[in-house]
């Protein structure tokens, strides 16, 4: 049974906020093309807040959970049941009061509700769409709610959810059943995780809910997994269930747990991560054209978009007046914003000196090696080398 504590409701606010963690990483534009010092940035500086998606309300959004009380037992996770720990729960009505004070006093314009199962998953379940449902129904709430969908929720509270919230999200936490297995023993791949993703795809079709869709989120490097088999996951995903987005949360030890001893994931892998995500999601990329080292992972501290332009010299330089956006978003230096200023400038004239791409804000030393400007190079002839990754800026 379920020990809980009951402290008052600024200590409980304290308590499960500290147990949400950081799990956005990668900018608020949807397909952006994070470089790493960015999302470094983002992952020291954001805490128990989180990025908000591309267009939601400008403010910080609180992430809280529910419950940091769990039946569970995954072996990360600072909320596993065997793990000796405090436990604290809100009522529904306490935490719908307690988010309403802080939006108040301009400290939260959004939520992110979360929970650990507590004893019952659907219980807790019941009990965070209840809180939604007080801050939509009774306090008029209209803004930004994130809602975390639990392990096996019915269609009936992935329904009332879609109905309720901005954005919907359900954790895979591993990219396979096999993964899975070794990190939350309890949990079943695809009845308990996959499939509310899939379900919540088909409600997206059916009618106009969910403006922010829905995401999901890997810990990295906890199961021993390779980039690739995160990304062939996440692939799939975004072709078979309308994925909004993937979040890629390194892992990092937690005393008490089973893997406290496991180093931490370095958050260059992170990076990388975001960075392969968005080439898959919007610049193109198929998931062969990656490179990948032998053990299928991303080349640590090297930019997946100029390690791929570097094993393609055939494909450059392209004339900057002839290319198609598709080419464009093949230069490392440009991305979804640039190629379509480059196409809105060229429908106005030719480009005809490289001053244009200085006037532009381009990363001149970076794109140089790759273009052409009016048939001439930016930079001396020969292949583009590794060195440019040390010119990378945000
Ligand atoms: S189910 Fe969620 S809250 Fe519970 S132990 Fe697993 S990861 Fe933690």
């Amino acid at each position: 049974m379920l020990l809980l504590t009951q402290p008052d409701i600024e200590q409980k606010m304290a308590l499960l906020t500290s147990q949400a963690q950081v799990e956005a990483v990668g900018g608020d534009e949807p397909h952006g093309y994070v470089a790493e010092p960015a999302a470094r940035a983002v992952a020291e500086e954001l805490g128990k807040y989180l990025f908000q998606p591309a267009g939601s309300p400008r403010g910080p959004l609180v992430k809280v959970f529910l419950t940091d009380a769990c039946e569970n037992d995954c072996l990360y996770c600072a909320c596993r049941a065997t793990r000796d720990t405090p436990r604290t729960a809100f009522q529904p009505e306490e935490l719908a009061n307690a988010f309403l004070d802080l939006h108040r006093r301009g400290r939260a314009s959004g939520l992110f509700l979360s929970s650990g199962l507590g004893g019952d998953s659907r219980r807790t379940m019941e009990r965070m769409l209840l809180t939604v449902e007080l801050l939509r129904h009774r306090h008029r709430f209209p803004g930004y709610i994130h809602l975390k969908i639990l392990p096996g929720a019915t269609d009936q509270y992935l329904e009332a959810a879609c109905q309720l919230a901005d954005r919907v999200s359900a954790n895979l936490e591993a990219p396979n059943p096999r993964r899975l297995a070794a990190l939350c023993p309890h949990k079943r791949f695809l009845d308990d995780l996959e499939r509310p993703l899939h379900m919540v795809a088909k409600l997206r079709r059916q009618g106009p809910v969910l403006p922010f869709g829905h995401t999901t989120q890997f810990v990295v490097g906890a199961s021993g997994e390779s980039d690739r088999e995160i990304l062939s996951t996440t692939s799939r995903l975004y072709a078979e269930a309308d994925l909004t987005r993937a979040y890629y949360s390194a892992f990092r030890p937690i005393p008490g747990t089973p893997l406290e001893d496991l180093p931490p994931t370095p958050l260059d892998r992170q990076c990388r991560l975001y960075q392969a995500d968005a080439l898959l999601k919007g610049y193109g990329f198929s998931l062969d054209e990656l490179v990948l080292d032998e053990e299928g992972n991303l080349p640590a501290g090297r930019d997946p978009k100029l390690e791929w332009a570097l094993r393609h010299p055939e494909r450059f330089p392209l004339e900057v007046n002839h290319a198609s956006r598709e080419e464009l978003l093949r230069v490392p230096g440009i991305g979804v914003r640039t190629a379509s200023r480059l196409l809105r400038l060229r429908r106005s004239g030719k480009i005809g000196s490289p001053h244009v791409l200085s006037a532009l804000r381009l990363p001149t030393s970076r794109i140089a090696p790759f273009l052409t400007v009016d048939g001439r190079r930016l930079a001396p002839e020969g292949p583009p080398t590794r060195a440019l990754q040390l010119t990378l800026p945000l």
